[in-house]
């Protein structure tokens, strides 16, 4: 705003003004990510801070077309004129998504605000994505559920054939309460109110319980499933998540690896930070993927990840249930040799 102050003597005519000035960009401010105040050259005369730093002005000018094209609508308009556009801003040419409105203000100027929207649209997109995600995951059991109790009703005096369709009923009828079983508890991590359902709890427990709910699977696989974990190390945090987010990262280990593969959970605390260490022998994940997996839907062999019942939610749940004990996940992993997926959490004061 400072900028301003030598334009003023120039302008002793319109003094009485500056008062009025001093107030509109202090009101835009509030009321707006950013607010300009032109003359009738669509030169800047105010600008709050907020304009300034988010990129849209210049030498006392409006960087973008589109904007001076608006405030020359609003001189031409009765009442406000409004626009949603994309623009680029600052050195890096990022996208932003605003709202702008203009209108006339007194006389001899034009009054501009600037919302930035970009947040509430991207979050718009992800919500599409995430639907049509759903949607399309969802369509294909569905289709082939579909299918096979059309192919059961037209063989009824084919036992062996009636028997085959009915495995693979089964098995689609499996697939679809995982996916179901999955968003829920999803939709149950990102929308958790830590508050209600945090307590005490011992990770050393968790683990056990973890491990537990996969035994079975273990077995069925023939990977050899062991917990070193040596409790207690206590935190306050929701029991039911963490055990979740843990079962996730072991049942993975599981089942991306070969039969006769090991399994190891490790339990540690290392400057007021627990890690709970998932590590397999099994297949890897090449490095140009590592980020990736976390992504909700993101597989890297979508065909051995269906074979195999998985959704790909299992990491998007372990990620926001770190997230949301203040943690994080870390990962490391070679094609062929295995992964150790880290959960690191923070943790009071450990007692002894
Ligand atoms: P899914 O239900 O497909 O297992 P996840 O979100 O749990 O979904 O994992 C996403 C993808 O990450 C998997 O499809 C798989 O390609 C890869 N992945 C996860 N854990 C491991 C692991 N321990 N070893 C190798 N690949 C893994």
């Amino acid at each position: 705003m400072g900028f301003l102050a030598s334009k003023r003597t120039e302008r002793s005519a319109e003094t009485e003004f500056d008062a009025f000035e001093v107030v509109a960009a202090q009101v835009v401010d509030v009321i707006a990510t950013a607010g300009v105040v032109l003359d009738q050259q669509n030169q800047v005369v105010r600008a709050s801070p907020g304009a300034v730093q988010f990129g849209l002005v210049q030498n006392r000018r409006l960087i973008h077309a589109a904007l001076v094209q608006l405030a020359e609508d609003a001189k031409k308009a009765s009442g406000a004129v409004s626009v949603d556009i994309e623009l680029e801003t600052g050195l890096r040419r990022d996208t932003v998504w605003v709202h702008a409105r203009a209108a006339k203000f007194g006389e001899r100027y034009v009054m501009l605000l600037v919302d930035d929207r970009t947040d509430s649209r991207k979050l718009e997109e992800t919500r599409r994505d995430f639907v049509a995600n759903v949607s399309h995951e969802l369509k294909t059991p569905i289709g082939a559920i579909s299918l096979l109790t059309e192919a059961i009703s037209g063989a009824t005096d084919d036992p062996e054939t009636i028997q085959k369709f009915a495995e693979s009923l089964q098995r689609e009828s499996q697939r679809l309460a995982n996916i179901v079983q999955e968003l829920i508890e999803l939709s149950r991590v990102q929308g958790a109110k830590l508050s209600e359902t945090s307590g005490d709890l011992d990770l050393a427990t968790v683990i056990a319980d973890a491990v537990d709910r996969n035994m079975v699977l273990a077995e069925q696989h023939s990977i050899k499933l062991a917990s070193s974990a040596v409790g207690p190390v206590k935190m306050f945090g929701d029991y039911e998540m963490l055990t979740t987010a843990v079962k996730n990262l072991v049942e993975n280990a599981i089942v991306y690896s070969e039969p006769g593969g090991q399994v190891g959970v490790g339990l540690r605390v290392v400057d007021s930070v627990a890690e709970i260490a998932v590590t397999d022998s099994g297949i890897g994940i090449p490095e140009s993927e590592q980020e990736r997996i976390f992504e909700r839907f993101y597989r890297v062999d979508p065909s051995r990840s269906r074979e195999t019942g998985g959704t790909g939610l299992g990491l998007a749940i372990v990620k926001h249930a770190a997230y949301n004990h203040r943690g994080e996940v870390r990962l490391f992993s070679k094609v062929g040799t295995g992964s150790t997926f880290t959960l690191r959490l923070p943790i009071e004061q450990q007692e002894s």
